[in-house]
């Protein structure tokens, strides 16, 4: 599968995370107008100085081992799955870059043979970005629930932004629909991101 392939199916698969989501709108151009609404692909944050930042929004991989029962890529769904290496996101980023596409990133992933496996793949993407390509902009990326704290030290200190998602409100609502994952494994990142970075 050539990364064009993989761009429509893992951009495509980040719409569901609603949590920074703004390009809401499928539209065609028509009558030799200018621009396209796309569904997916990009999305909009603000920096701290109340500025809007275009974020390339994509998922490493959509390829799952939970199966949580209210997500597209839960592993008993049929849908089309792709997984990017670190350095195809990496270089993408690069690519829309320079050409004024967007200004950053926001990447997070399905869980890929493990949680810690696949916060090393987000680790070395944005590793390249940082540390081979020299990258300076605004990189967001997703933690996996119930990867170690290592992992989580080492991506915070290549990212400006670290987030969870939440999931369900109670830990029964998580066993119903979301068996493989546990209520600590998602408190105590968030718990210990916030001890760690945010009390400071
Ligand atoms: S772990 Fe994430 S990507 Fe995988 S099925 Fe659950 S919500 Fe979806």
């Amino acid at each position: 599968m050539d990364v064009l392939d993989k761009l429509k199916i893992l951009a495509d698969s980040a719409k569901y995370d609603a949590s920074c989501s703004s390009s809401g709108s499928q539209r065609k151009n028509k009558n030799n107008g200018i621009g396209n609404g796309h569904i997916s692909g990009i999305c909009h944050s603000w920096g701290a100085d109340g500025r809007c930042i275009s974020l390339f929004k994509i998922l490493l991989s959509n390829s799952c081992l939970y199966d949580c029962k209210y997500c597209i890529n839960r592993c008993t769904n049929s849908v089309k799955r792709a997984t990017f290496t670190p350095k195809e996101v990496a270089d993408l980023t690069i690519h829309f870059y320079k050409r004024n596409y967007i200004e950053g990133l926001f990447l997070s992933s399905a869980v890929i043979k493990s949680p810690d496996y696949t916060m090393e793949q987000l680790i070395q993407t944005v590793s390249i970005l940082r540390n081979e390509y020299h990258f300076n902009g605004y990189l967001h990326c997703k933690t996996i629930p119930g990867c170690s704290k290592e992992l989580i030290d080492q991506l915070a200190k290549l990212v400006d932004r670290l987030s969870i998602n939440i999931e369900l409100p109670s830990a029964s609502s998580l066993k119903l629909l979301a068996p493989q994952k546990e209520k600590n494994a998602i408190l105590e990142p968030m718990s210990y991101i916030s001890k760690r970075y945010l009390s400071k």
